[in-house]
């Protein structure tokens, strides 16, 4: 049995493997409910996939490790990504890709169990969720992490091998942070942290792909920066590395996540150079 936060946008990825059906319990008044069930084991990886053990030279002050991308990073092929959910029946790209210099980095959970088996299927089913449950195109994030510090390439950004970006270092417009996402690096941990406390080795990775971004877009992780919208025109103030709920009313990243960001700032700033 899950219980939905009654916070807005009332939308849930439940993880139910080895279910067989559901059945939904629901308040009083609720008039319109939308449930989709998909099987994310039927996505295999179509290429051999790639290492998915995080690097046994784990960040450590004395030996900083800030290369992009990360060792290890699973690409998009190396989690199953089944890029035809992000075409068109006519084979276009149904949310084109678009790029802009990197203004910010926002930190976001699942919501998804932590105990999880299989994350790279959680990869899958947040694609399935995002880009044809949700219209989104393409899965929201950027990068994604498990609770053993794998790192997971979220969005297409292109076929040159670097996640995320564009040759000319800008980052792809990904859909995370409603009114904020252009420049806007979305890092989702793969769990439910207002529940628990991000693990040792997700926290590790996050530290390390946080100084990496930050690094190579010259972004202080203790920085505060004023984002300006290129859509809208608008500027708010706001952290360089936040979490959603810097920028919206959410419980994403959950209060675990939260409270540990400040710390989280200070460790990548350590690795910043
Ligand atoms: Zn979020």
């Amino acid at each position: 049995m899950r219980t939905l936060s009654t916070a807005p946008p009332h939308r849930a990825l439940v993880l139910a493997r080895g279910s067989f059906g559901y059945q939904l319990d629901v308040d009083d008044g609720v008039k319109i409910i939308n449930t989709i069930a998909f099987d994310a084991g039927q996505f295999e990886p179509t290429q051999p996939t790639a290492p998915t053990k995080p690097p046994t030279t784990s960040a450590s002050p004395s030996a900083p490790d800030t290369s992009f991308p990360p060792p290890g990073l699973i690409l998009r092929a190396g989690w199953g990504a089944d890029e035809t959910k992000r075409l068109t029946a006519g084979g276009q790209e149904s949310s084109p890709t678009r790029f802009s210099p990197v203004q910010a980095i926002t930190v976001h959970h699942t919501a998804t169990s932590l105990d999880d088996p299989d994350p790279a299927a959680t990869v899958r089913a947040i694609y399935e969720q995002h880009a044809v449950s949700n219209d989104w195109g393409d899965i929201g994030y950027h990068f994604l992490i498990d609770r053993q510090g794998a790192i997971y390439e979220g969005r297409f950004s292109g076929t040159d091998g670097v996640p995320a970006h564009n040759t000319n270092n800008e980052v792809v417009t990904g859909f995370h942070t409603f009114g904020f996402n252009s420049g806007n690096i979305g890092i989702a941990l793969l769990g439910d942290f207002n529940k628990e406390k991000p693990p040792p080795r997700m926290r590790e990775s996050l530290v390390r792909l946080i100084a990496s971004l930050a690094t190579r877009h010259k972004l202080d992780p203790m920085g505060n920066i004023t984002y300006l919208s290129p859509t809208s025109g608008k500027s708010t103030n706001g952290p360089a590395l936040g979490g959603h709920r810097d920028w919206t009313s959410t419980e994403c990243p959950g209060s675990n996540t939260y409270a540990e960001l400040s710390t989280v700032r200070e460790q990548a700033a350590q690795l910043f150079r």
